[in-house]
């Protein structure tokens, strides 16, 4: 019996009905009309055939209805399988297939994209939200509780080290991601957090999630737009936004001189790690920055560092979150102090698994564990540091060469935009390092090589730097270092 919890949203207007939902352009909506709407689009919804257990996926942007039918189809117990904007229309249908969706609603100015899912996979029934829209309400019963075990939605990951793989998360893995967040950053009477990521993201749909939880409205966008955003949270009504790194680097650009409302008082950074210039440019700035590190897998945050320790600990990714825990392992042993090795997880927040992935799902969980397939070390307190992706690591000459060490010192460099790092087959060490770089003006890559020189060991320095237009990057924008390779020119 403990495994039961009210229906979010609609307890949450029961509880504050006239606190404030959504606000998205002008417009806003308390708890109260939000959920006058979701269970008109619940209605209409269901008169689509669709029933409880069923997937529905959505390809949708950041809007205002949007977030109604992701609370719509949570009324009706269906699972939602969230699609990114960007993969392509095969990638879809294989996450689709994969999900046994049994319906699509898209953005009508997503046409192109529904049209070619239709044409790879024409049994599908596929709505615009237009469509949904015209259709007739149909009662339905509504699931006035949810189990905390049951499947709220699946989301793939992004894939960069093969297939995206189809994460279950459940109502119980939000509900204590939520709380997890909460017992972290405190909860306050007046806050708000800022949505400028892409929702069918899990750094977006765990504000949705905590705003019903909360009872805290969501600050939508749908464009990141630097300047608007920076005017937003120089007002005071935003107290907590979430960012990746590249986010923050405009914010940052635009802000100038300009500092954010004294309200203010979370940046939430996460999707990646975050180059130590970046950390030591918002200090200077006053931008209290939590840095963190999660995945699909841990249902948003698992492990956060504060901006107290962020001085301290630059570059950790801090300590886990209260109903988490965090271990470092190899072998089958746990690692003591300042060893590196693969990054070991638990906690009700972590995903009960990997949709029809026998194997995967051998290889991740073991003993309540979850083994991230990341790699990093913990320091004397407990402290955090992500190296890199265990998938990535080049082992030269019996040593580790972690690729994003030697990224960051390149992207440290004025004339470089992005920098990926691979290792290839070496006759007398195994492997060594290589670089792509893209940069803004021509540069020696001997410059390059001696800037390396100068701030890493030599086992680290890239045996040679291919300039290139653009890096490999997958639909999350993330890079895919495993395709570098294919940019070496031929012959
Ligand atoms: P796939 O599992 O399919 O390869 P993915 O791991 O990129 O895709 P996500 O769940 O979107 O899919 O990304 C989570 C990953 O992002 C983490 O496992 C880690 O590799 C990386 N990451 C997240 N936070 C940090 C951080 N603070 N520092 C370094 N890397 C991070
Ligand atoms: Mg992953």
């Amino acid at each position: 019996m403990n495994n039961i919890i009210p229906n979010f949203l609609k307890h949450r207007a029961f509880l504050t009905p006239k606190r404030k939902a959504l606000l998205f352009d002008n417009k806003e909506w308390s708890f109260s009309e939000l959920y006058k709407e979701v269970e008109v689009y619940a209605k209409k919804i269901a008169s689509l055939g669709v029933k409880r257990k069923d997937s529905v996926a959505l390809l949708l942007a950041n809007r205002p209805h949007t977030v109604i039918i992701i609370h719509a189809l949570q009324q009706l117990g269906i699972t939602t399988v969230f699609l990114n904007h960007r993969l392509t229309a095969s990638e879809m249908v294989f996450q689709l297939k994969d999900s046994q969706t049994a319906l699509v609603i898209g953005e009508k100015d997503l046409e192109n994209k529904l049209a070619e899912i239709h044409d790879i996979y024409p049994t599908l029934v596929i709505k615009t939200v237009e469509e949904v829209k015209k259709q007739k309400e149909e009662n339905y019963p509504i699931v006035n509780e949810y189990l905390m075990d049951d499947v709220c939605s699946i989301m793939y990951t992004s894939g960069t080290t093969g297939n995206p793989k189809g994460v279950l998360q459940t109502y119980g893995n939000h509900w204590w991601s939520a709380i997890g967040s909460a017992l972290n950053l405190g909860l306050g009477e007046d806050d708000g957090w800022l949505c400028a990521v892409p929702l069918f993201h899990i750094s977006g749909l765990s504000i949705l999630m905590r705003s019903v939880i909360y009872g805290m409205p969501v600050y939508l966008y749908e464009q990141f737009n630097e300047k608007i955003i920076n005017e937003r949270l120089q007002s005071g009504s935003v107290t907590i936004m979430s960012v990746v790194s590249t986010m923050l680097y405009r914010l940052l650009e635009n802000l100038k001189e300009n500092r954010y409302h004294e309200r203010f008082r979370c940046m939430l950074l996460g999707g990646g790690p975050a180059p130590k210039s970046l950390l030591e440019a918002c200090l200077e700035k006053n931008i209290p920055v939590f840095q963190s590190y999660g995945m699909t897998e841990t249902s948003s945050q698992i492990v956060t560092l504060s901006p107290e320790d962020s001085l301290l600990k630059i570059g950790s990714a801090g300590k886990p979150l209260f109903p988490s825990q965090l271990k470092i392992m190899l072998d089958g042993k746990q690692l003591a102090a300042n060893q590196p090795g693969e990054i070991v997880v638990k906690g009700p927040n972590i995903t009960i698994g990997y949709l029809n992935r026998m194997v995967a799902n051998r290889e991740h969980f073991k003993n309540g564990w979850f083994f991230t397939g990341d790699i990093g070390y913990v320091d004397e307190e407990g402290y955090l540091f992500v190296l890199d992706r265990r998938s990535d690591l080049i082992i030269s000459g019996g040593e580790n060469i972690y690729p994003a060490e030697i990224e960051d010192v390149l992207l440290s460099h004025p004339n470089v935009v992005e920098a990926g790092i691979t290792g290839i087959d070496h006759s007398l060490w195994g492997q060594v390092p290589i670089g792509f770089v893209v940069c803004k003006q021509f540069i020696e890559e001997a410059e390059l090589i001696t800037y390396c020189q100068e701030r890493l060991a030599k086992y680290k320095i890239p045996s040679k730097i291919y300039f290139v237009n653009e890096l490999p990057r997958n639909a999350s924008n993330k890079l895919l270092r495993r395709k570098l390779i294919e940019l070496i020119p031929k012959g």
